[in-house]
């Protein structure tokens, strides 16, 4: 079934950032800090469906693990598409 859903995202300087503050990812992965500490940039979105669950206490233990600061050329690394 197809979802539409708006991500919103305060973080300008990343890569996938949009005007009025839209994300323009295809897709992006939220996750514990934990794994956005510990995973390669290469773990992502596309490995999302089969992915650990990882409950959080609260939203500051949460991170977006497709964040790519903009200008860095590592935004392939991770096979999400804006
Ligand atoms: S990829 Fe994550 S950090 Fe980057 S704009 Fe989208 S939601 Fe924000």
């Amino acid at each position: 079934m197809a979802h539409s859903h708006e991500i919103y995202c305060t973080v300008d300087n990343c890569h996938y950032w949009g005007q009025g503050n839209h994300c323009t990812a295809n897709e992006i992965l939220v996750t514990a800090d934990s794994v956005g500490a510990t995973m390669p940039d290469t773990f992502d979105a596309p490995q999302a469906a089969t992915a650990n669950t990882t409950p959080c206490g609260t939203c500051m233990e949460t991170c977006c693990k497709t964040f790519v600061p903009k200008g860095s050329d590592q935004y392939n690394v991770d096979n999400v598409l804006k």
